[in-house]
């Protein structure tokens, strides 16, 4: 059957040419079984998810909300049951007055240290924004002002744990460890929950007592496991990424041990008063659905991911992860190798965008970054990067960070996008593409 006349038509009206459509046809067809295993996963995850709502009757006076001082907010109460049980935790805190994933974590790490202890990284490097939070970059109100100190060792040239110096650096005032699941805006691998738990064992195994903290940001239903069954004992993200399902539009969570989540909450609200205040307004009816729809919604974000990989590897850029291998978040990197090309792919996925599309993104001296930076968003909730989006510093080696998608075909349409931006810019031509597809064709007849 020929689709051109139908979607293909109106791929066409939105300006995607008959080669780039054509190209990514050729494409897809390629990743059935990868989609398949990516549905197969969303299926176990819808189900858990499913299973944790009936468990704690979420009923619909969970979904209104409270004001105030939100005592016995019962919507509130629940949800945080839900997400114990989602993570397969002791005890949960999920609050609209964590404004970010940066803040869940700072929270975390703050309530669980005390003056003299140490946390240690065995991952290399965390995030950026937590530099100023653990303070290695000196910052006001970060742990070392009072007096936390902060250890990491990086991991081995081929992404291995480097074990003889993670042993050797787990010391008596070792406190809390900080595994980063997600490869982040780096260039390391994502690790997966399985290795994570061999992480986590090994530590445990020299130093029984340290709280080991997994920051799963960008990691929430990717795997059927998530990093508290591998045995961590706390586990923190943001739900304007994977668990909010790109509906809700504020907050972070923490799970975990109940002494861990139980010390987040006396400081996030006061001691003395704990989780006992703060009142969700009217904000619960989309951290529940949210929630409900994270699964689908994370395995669209991936499904673009692996279809972002193919298209681009096939024109002989450099991908990460590459189309074949197994997803631990859903970032996935491009390397262009030159500035027009970050440029250009982020034109094509703000091109593609629900809101905003109109807007043509520019390179902008962005504070804290030592080079210019490109951002792509067109989102409904603002900066959301469950969302279709990208961004990349525009520098060598020229490498364009993508992720989200709340839809598979919203995810497909944006990268064709970015395709057809660089297409159009003469960064690749047509015979290249024809090219790329001869070649996938090729391989598919003979293997
Ligand atoms: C996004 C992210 C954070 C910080 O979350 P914000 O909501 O941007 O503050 C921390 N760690 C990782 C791995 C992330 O991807």
């Amino acid at each position: 059957m020929d689709t051109r006349g139908g979607t293909g038509e109106l791929y066409g009206s939105m300006g995607i040419s008959n080669e780039v459509y054509e190209y990514g046809k050729i494409v897809l067809e390629g990743l059935k079984e990868r989609f398949e295993q990516i549905d197969d996963v969303a299926e176990y995850n819808q189900l858990k998810v499913l299973r944790a709502m009936q468990k704690n009757q979420v009923s619909e006076a969970c979904l209104l909300g409270t004001t105030g001082y939100g005592y016995n907010d019962l919507g509130r109460d629940t949800l945080e049951a839900v997400y114990a049980d989602v993570f397969h935790a002791e005890d949960a805190l999920v609050r609209p007055q964590i404004t970010c994933g940066t803040h869940a974590l700072a929270l975390a790490l703050m309530s669980n240290l005390r003056p003299g202890d140490e946390l240690f990284s065995p991952v290399g490097k965390p995030y950026d924004t937590l530099e100023e939070v653990i303070g290695i970059r000196p910052s006001r109100g970060s742990l070392a002002e009072y007096g936390v100190t902060y250890r990491q060792v990086d991991l081995l040239e081929n992404g291995d744990f480097d074990y003889e110096n993670i042993k050797k650096s787990l010391c008596s005032r070792t406190r809390l460890v900080t595994i980063q699941r997600s490869k982040g805006y780096q260039t390391r691998p994502t690790l997966s929950v399985e290795r994570i738990g061999e992480l986590i064992a090994f530590i445990k195994k020299i130093k029984p007592d340290v709280i080991c903290m997994v920051d799963n940001c960008y990691g929430e239903f990717v795997e059927e496991r998530e990093p508290i069954d591998a045995g961590a004992d706390m586990v923190v993200g943001s739900l304007i990424k994977n668990p909010g399902g790109g509906l809700a539009p504020i907050g972070g969570y923490i799970v975990g041990a109940k002494e861990c989540v139980e010390n987040a909450a006396y400081r996030l609200t006061s001691p003395g008063l704990g989780r006992e205040v703060g009142a969700s307004l009217g904000i619960l009816k989309d951290f529940y659905q949210g929630l409900f729809l994270a699964p689908t919604v994370t395995a669209s974000a991936l499904k673009g991911a692996v279809f972002a990989a193919r298209l681009y590897e096939n024109l002989g850029y450099q991908v990460a992860p590459d189309g074949s291998e197994s997803r631990h978040d859903i970032i996935q990197a491009v390397t262009f190798g030159q500035p027009e090309g970050v440029i250009n792919f982020c034109r094509g996925i703000q091109s593609a965008a629900p809101v905003d599309s109109h807007v043509t993104p520019q390179p902008w001296d962005m504070p804290g970054y030592d080079a210019q930076v490109i951002m792509a968003a067109g989102a409904f909730v603002s900066g959301s990067s469950i969302e279709l989006s990208a961004d990349g510093p525009v520098k060598p080696p020229y490498t364009v960070y993508f992720q989200g998608g709340l839809t598979w075909q919203h995810a497909k349409f944006g990268i064709l996008k970015s395709l057809q931006s660089l297409m159009d810019a003469g960064l690749i031509d047509k015979e290249a593409l024809r090219k790329a597809g001869h070649g996938v064709k090729c391989r598919k007849t003979s293997k």
